[in-house]
């Protein structure tokens, strides 16, 4: 029978060798007592800059005839109990032809990774390239080239997810959150990625996973279509029968619908088509950038936590009218355009596995809610949405970024555009007042909080502080309707919207998730295909 042992405390200079002998001594045990550990969850606790700890949770193995007797020191013990994963028996119902996965960003790529695994076959379709023959069109337009509106940092293999930072943390935790962070690894990702308390890919180690994916997809019979862009549905009697796509009609009566949230052309044909959409508060913002060395002071003030812990991270928050918060900090990373539509302009961050630019930057997020979209039409957040980023983009010039000193934002005062602005967005970057990129309400948010940030930061979100933006797809700002138990769409019986697109998901974890889930629902209720 093992143990879980929570609340054990390594100081960060401790090697994780050390990890067998702590526990025994907790645990009034010799070392050689224990038969097997491994460690469930691992994070840092930051609190004392001058004595920073990973604070662990284990599930250790006394040998045979070993048992914990007497009260444990610092740490808490129970007995340990695993969730367990549901992996339900293959359904009844046939199938008729093997489910479609439109979009091969994490839910549709989860959904069909699990599909393939079940023997399900799934057939992906992707409107752009697969993941190695994205990174020439996003090289190109980083260098100052044209945009490519079907391979970019939001569309082709991967998703958003392949060129995102690759932050694997989520809200939710269990069995569904652990087998997919597995996938991660199973995929490439290195093996700490399942207890980490931030794991964290990197955008370099991103495409290789994606790659890694599809090859264990194919080779459990799955297929994947490229440049094949699902352009509607056709259904019968409200039951799905296949997509139109760019290359024709496509039948199946089972359709795992994961486009993102950048495809809008896509809620508006399903619109069209009848499919319930719904209004959703997103969130909406800048994202900031400062020196590195600047966060890693305020964060480790001793030099020598750099070398163990690597570029320092932040997350904070201001209260207000509307709450200001930070999202998707990039340590060590860079400021990149996330542009899915030519003539718009969007920002985003990203850092590679090693975090190692000069900058660090953040999303400053606050939420709008549906009342605020100035229309009552399903899709007024989408048109909101696109409306600043066309303003951004004239600002823009070409894709450069509007960028504003930090300080000036706060003062409601234009940056010079004499000054040099330092930046670590490749494309180039032009002095703005970035009031005009957003809702007004919006933007006041940003200038009351921002100086709440700054004081909690010790003067880091203010002083050689800039921003550029806007950052407007922090998630989606509708929903598409599904039932909470089959997962498909009332009146569309085999159409799964799933993800971030959906509205169901915000992030890489918890889009795959979403996929994973809805994939199980199938799997549960129809047979495979025999073929
Ligand atoms: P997407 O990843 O958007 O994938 C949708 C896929 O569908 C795309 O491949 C697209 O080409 C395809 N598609 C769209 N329309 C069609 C169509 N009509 N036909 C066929 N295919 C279609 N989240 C995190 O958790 N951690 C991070 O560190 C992080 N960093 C990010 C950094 C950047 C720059 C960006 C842009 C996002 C980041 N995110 C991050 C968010 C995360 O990437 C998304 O939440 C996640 O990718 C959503 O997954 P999804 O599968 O729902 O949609």
């Amino acid at each position: 029978m093992s143990l879980r042992v929570t609340n054990l405390c390594l100081s960060v200079e401790q090697s994780e060798l050390e990890l067998n002998d702590v526990v025994a001594r907790q645990l009034r045990l010799k070392p050689g007592d224990l038969a097997r550990l491994r460690i469930l969850r691992k994070s840092l606790d930051a609190r004392s800059r001058g004595d920073m700890k990973f604070v662990y949770t284990l599930e250790v193995e006394p040998r045979p005839g070993v048992t914990v007797t007497r009260k444990p020191g610092d740490c808490e013990v129970a007995q340990y109990q695993p969730e367990q994963f549901d992996d339900p028996p293959d359904g009844k119902a046939p199938l008729g032809q093997r489910p479609i996965v439109v979009g091969a960003g994490p839910g549709g790529l989860l959904a069909g990774y699990y599909l393939a695994r079940r023997g399900y076959a799934p057939l992906i379709l992707e409107r752009g390239k697969p993941v190695k023959e994205r990174v020439p069109a996003i090289r190109l337009f980083d260098s100052g080239g044209p945009h490519d509106p079907e391979n970019n940092y939001l569309f082709g293999e991967g998703g958003a997810g392949a060129f995102s930072d690759g932050k694997l943390t989520c809200r939710m935790t269990g069995a569904d959150v652990d087998w997919v962070l597995q996938s991660f690894v199973d995929c490439g990702g290195r093996p700490s990625l399942v207890y980490e308390n931030r794991p964290h890919l990197g955008s370099n180690k991103l495409p290789m996973i994606c790659r890694n994916y599809r090859r264990k997809i194919e080779a459990l019979g799955g297929e994947y279509r490229f440049d094949c862009r699902v352009e509607g549905l056709r259904s019968q009697e409200g039951r799905i029968v296949g997509v139109e796509t760019s290359s024709g009609f496509i039948a199946g009566n089972v359709v795992i619908f994961a486009p993102g949230h950048s495809a809008r052309e896509t809620y508006r044909w399903l619109l069209a088509a009848g499919v319930p959409i719904h209004q959703k508060a997103f969130q909406l913002g800048l994202r900031i950038e400062q020196p590195q060395e600047q966060v890693n002071r305020w964060k480790y003030g001793h030099e020598r936590y750099l070398d163990l812990l690597g570029a320092a991270d932040y997350s904070l928050g201001a209260k207000g009218d509307r709450d200001l918060y930070t999202f998707c900090m990039c340590a060590g990373g860079y400021v990149i355009p996330s542009v899915s539509d030519p003539g718009l302009f969007c920002s985003n961050g990203m850092s590679n596995s090693r975090h190692d630019s000069p900058f660090a930057n953040s999303g400053l997020m606050v939420t709008l809610q549906p009342a605020e979209f100035g229309g009552e039409h399903p899709l007024a957040g989408v048109e909101l949405q696109a409306r600043y980023e066309k303003l951004a983009f004239e600002l823009s010039r070409n894709y450069l970024a509007p960028i504003q000193w930090a300080n000036d934002f706060v003062a409601g005062r234009r940056t010079a555009s004499t000054d040099k602005l330092p930046s670590s967005y490749e494309r180039g970057v032009i002095p703005a007042d970035l009031h005009e990129v957003l809702p007004p309400a919006i933007a006041q948010a940003i200038a009351r909080g921002l100086p709440q940030l700054d004081q909690k930061s010790r003067g880091m979100m203010l002083k050689n502080a800039t921003l550029v933006g806007p950052e407007m797809r922090g998630s989606a700002p509708v929903r598409i309707e599904r039932d909470a138990e089959s997962r498909d769409t009332p009146g569309f019986t085999g159409f799964y919207p799933v993800g971030e697109g959906a509205g169901y998901a915000g992030g890489i974890v918890s889009a795959a998730v979403d996929g994973l889930r809805s994939a199980r629902e199938i799997v549960r209720r129809y047979a495979p295909v025999t073929t």
